[in-house]
């Protein structure tokens, strides 16, 4: 099976391309629509409308030259992709209906706005991709040359790109290159490994604190910025929503756009600040331990929810777990239910509750004082990489050759053992 990978650069393209890449999308939603509206018709009617996307394209081939006599202004590949998309929405729908979705519903598809719905259009056939020699730049059919903020080839390394999605967002153009993975193919980037196994905590307050103390500090790119995004909120708030027939006036389309890009610009430093994490921590060491967050859980409070949201943990699983396979490290995925905070390190002792405001642990058994985050980050690290250890305490625990690990990336879902040696007396075996 081969495994994917997505590039996101964004384009920098001229005024003049800019004008190519909206009619691009804008036939992309022109047929999209066009498509729905036939099949809603024929339903209506009694029929039983064929919506594999091929039989979409012959419909169209058919037709394009009476409908839409302009059709030759944008690639193929545009009205090609809605197609695509609405193939899939239709088919989500019907397995939804039938309960093939393990009981997620999904609604019946929606026309596409010019206002409301994102522009985006894609190519998965024909010559589109790097040019060679030009690293800063994408071909795109139609369009032409189209320069890039990055050094798309460095990103792309050399792997073969399936597809490429072309979207704007808050007033931006970006390609989304599908890469196919090859392992080993991109080398781990040179970063001075370690040899000891480390612990993830994930915070509030700091982005990731290890077990051997580096601390990565939170972008607060939310918080930074919240005062530019009140602002611009209320800006918005106080613009006219009823005029031009119920769409709202210009000047609260402007303000509405401002609000887009500055959410844009923090989603962009923390979608870095992540990235940037989980390469490091994939490159430096053999071997990682984090805790399986129930981020719905905590995202359900409010004044921790903006930072969750912020911090993004999700996504920083995520992209571990695909860049630990890769780099051919070991990654441990703790039960989300093990006391990794109230539990002290070096004794044991399970304290009965620890409020959030409280930085420091300080445990009532043995008398350690401990930054709170690192303590826990320890704990994960233990439970992780040597739970035999959890119940035969005394000093340092360390994992005897962790070296090997390198060789033999293992994968692990969440197992209940961290908890349940930790509570238990039996050591036992771990079941690897
Ligand atoms: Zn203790």
């Amino acid at each position: 099976m081969t495994a994917y990978e997505a590039v996101k650069v964004r384009l920098d393209p001229t005024p003049r391309q800019e004008r190519m890449l909206a009619s691009h999308a804008g036939a992309a939603r022109f047929a999209y629509n066009l498509m729905l509206s036939r099949i809603c018709r024929q339903l209506s009617l009694g029929e039983r409308p064929d919506w594999t996307m091929y039989a979409m394209r012959r419909w169209w081939n058919e037709w394009k030259d009476e409908i839409a006599p302009w059709w030759r202004e944008n690639s193929k590949e545009a009205y090609n992709s809605a197609f695509e998309w609405l193939s899939q929405a239709l088919r989500n729908w019907s397995d939804s209906r039938k309960g093939r979705r393990c009981g997620r519903r999904v609604g019946w598809p929606k026309y596409k706005s010019k206002r409301t719905s994102i522009p985006r259009f894609a190519y998965t056939t024909g010559s589109f991709g790097l040019i060679e020699g030009d690293p800063k730049a994408l071909r795109l059919p139609r369009v032409g040359r189209v320069h890039c903020m990055e050094d798309t080839a460095r990103l792309v390394h050399g792997r073969r790109i399936v597809r490429m999605t072309v979207s704007r967002r808050a007033g931006a153009w970006y390609a989304a290159l599908t890469v196919e993975q090859q392992p080993g193919a991109h080398p781990a980037r040179k970063a001075r490994r370690r040899d000891y196994p480390v612990g993830v905590d994930l915070g509030v307050r700091t982005l990731a604190t290890l077990s051997d103390g580096t601390v990565f500090t939170n972008p607060h790119g939310y918080v930074r910025a919240r005062h530019r995004l009140r602002h611009a909120q209320q800006t918005l708030s106080r613009r006219d929503k009823d005029t031009n027939h119920g769409r709202g006036s210009n000047r609260r389309y402007k303000a509405l756009d401002r609000v887009r890009r500055i959410h844009a610009r923090i989603a962009a430093q923390r979608a870095d600040r992540i990235g940037k994490l989980t390469a490091w921590l994939a490159a430096t060491y053999p071997d990682i331990s984090i805790e399986d967050l129930n981020v719905r859980g905590m995202t359900r409070n409010h004044r921790l929810a903006k930072h969750v949201l912020d911090a993004d943990f999700a996504e920083f699983r995520r992209q571990l777990e695909y860049k630990t396979a890769r780099a051919g490290t070991r990654l441990h995925v703790i039960d989300r239910w093990y006391p990794s905070s109230k539990t002290c390190h070096r004794c044991g002792t399970v304290k009965a509750k620890l409020s959030l405001g409280e930085r420091v642990y300080h445990c009532d058994g043995c008398g350690l004082t401990m930054d709170r985050d690192l303590n826990a980050a320890i704990n994960i690290m233990v439970a992780g990489s040597a739970p035999e250890t959890l119940n035969a305490r005394g000093g340092d625990v360390r994992r005897p050759g962790s070296s090997e690990a390198t060789q033999t990336p293992v994968k692990r879902e969440p197992s209940g053992h961290a908890n349940a040696v930790r509570l238990g007396a039996a050591p036992g075996n771990r079941g690897m």
